[in-house]
């Protein structure tokens, strides 16, 4: 049916290529693109032969459009599939663009440089005019909606699990569960060791970049700030357990705010332990979390990336992982003029994952949700011209292929709700 270029080969980029092999009938052909290329070329190697998908390759730096637009020309994709990193973002859409194919991602864009004087004035207006800090917001990409929408393209962005599947959940229970939803509670638990005393689950810059921000919440029509992990609260995660989870800034409040009418409270909460927390404040402490280079011995070096080449790849904790992740939203409203709740989740088991595709549980809950967005543009379920979050598409052909795909998930009618 298709052809997709999938742009970067690390953690989630594994389990996407895997699971656009395993849906051979809509991704007749992929190439994996990368910066390192033998990377690409050792899954191509692992693959081929176990899939009708055919594979092939490429080099690309995907800060270069004309690069970008070269190979794009070349191959003749149907999508683009940007699983390499937020700040890749913009390139990918203006070669999107320029070459007349759509776009999908997973994780809204955000600058490398957060020192450059340019987006550093547009940003600290952003900050006064909206009320939050963080370093990622929707404006950029938003800001392309008209000419998607005129080169007759759709770009999906944030199609992992959180952005991704929390905002499908959202658009289900608008549809199907409630007539008004007052609040939304975003909890992403990850109940899973991987036996290290510190790593990230995830790339590590973005990772750390995102949990040591500020938090902030949506409420009344307008964003509260507060000081990172400053609000704390406890929570009994089916087949997980009691874990503590912290308030979060994070990216789908944004775009829901917008598209969950009359909605009056959203708020996200991730799960940590201790350890983890006690050695991303010593490391912020220190400074190895500053993204503005610093001069060592004749050389330029940014902290957080000196800190990224120590820590473990997360690509490599598949193996080591075990436990389970439980990632859902908790919603109260209202439904025939009565107070209703509902909470959809999802339980993933790390150890499962890693059977299954190589990899644990956070690659894997980010990598099926972005195979599943590609198949909705792919095959035409989802299809309009312009730039557009999970949740302003008809949920019900993702949510089925969520359980078709590993990720099932569920509605408890009576959860405990979060105070
Ligand atoms: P990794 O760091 O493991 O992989 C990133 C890949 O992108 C690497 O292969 C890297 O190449 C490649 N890359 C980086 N820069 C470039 C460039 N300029 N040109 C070409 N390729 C490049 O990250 P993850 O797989 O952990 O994360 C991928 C994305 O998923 C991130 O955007 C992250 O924010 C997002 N994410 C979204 C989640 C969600 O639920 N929505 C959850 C978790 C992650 P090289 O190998 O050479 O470094």
């Amino acid at each position: 049916m298709g052809r997709a270029l999938i742009i970067g080969c690390g953690g989630v980029a594994g389990v996407v290529i895997h699971k656009c092999c395993q849906n051979s009938d809509v991704f007749e052909e992929i190439m994996i693109a990368s910066r390192t290329k033998s990377k690409c070329d050792a899954i191509k190697e692992k693959l081929d032969g176990t899939t009708a998908t055919k594979i092939r390759t490429a080099k690309v730096d995907a800060d270069n459009v004309d690069e970008l637009c070269a190979l794009i020309d070349e191959y003749k994709p149907d999508i683009v599939m940007n699983i390499a990193l937020p700040y890749q973002d913009l390139t990918i859409m203006d070669a999107c663009l320029k070459c007349g194919v759509n776009y999908m991602d997973t994780a809204n864009y955000e600058p490398e440089d957060t020192d450059d004087p340019e987006w550093r004035a547009i940003y600290e207006k952003r900050c006064r005019d909206e009320g939050f800090t963080a370093y990622f917001d929707y404006s950029w990409q938003w800001a392309y909606k008209k000419k998607f929408e005129d080169a007759g393209l759709t770009a999906l962005l944030g199609s992992g699990f959180d952005p991704g599947v929390t905002q499908a959940y959202c658009a289900y229970a608008q549809k199907h569960l409630f007539d008004e939803i007052d609040t939304i509670d975003i909890l992403d638990c990850n109940g899973g060791d991987h036996g290290y005393p510190f790593a990230t689950n995830f790339n590590p810059e973005i990772n750390l970049r995102e949990v040591s921000a500020p938090g902030s919440y949506w409420e009344d029509g307008h964003w509260v700030e507060i000081p990172a992990m400053s609000i704390k609260r406890e929570y009994d995660f089916d087949q997980v357990g009691h874990k503590d989870m912290y308030l979060l800034h994070h990216e789908e409040i944004e775009s829901l705010a917008k598209n969950i009418p009359g909605v009056q409270r959203i708020r996200f909460f991730m799960t940590f332990g201790q350890s983890y927390l006690t050695h991303m404040k010593c490391l912020e402490n220190v400074g190895m979390l500053s993204t503005t280079p610093i001069e060592f011995e004749g050389h330029q070096i940014v902290p957080i990336q000196f800190l990224k080449a120590l820590l473990p790849d997360p690509a490599t904790l598949g193996p080591r992982t075990k436990g389970k992740t439980n990632i859902g939203c908790i919603f109260t409203g209202k439904k025939d003029g009565k107070e209703k709740t509902a909470y959809i989740y999802n339980v993933c088991d790390h150890e499962e994952c890693y059977r299954e595709v190589g990899s644990q549980a956070i690659s894997y809950t980010t990598g099926v949700p972005a195979m599943i967005g590609a198949a909705m543009l792919l095959t035409g379920k989802w299809n309009k011209p312009g730039v557009y979050t999970v949740e302003e598409f008809d949920p019900d052909p993702y949510m089925e292929a969520l359980n078709k795909w590993g990720l099932p998930w569920q509605i408890d009618d009576k959860p405990v709700l979060v105070d």
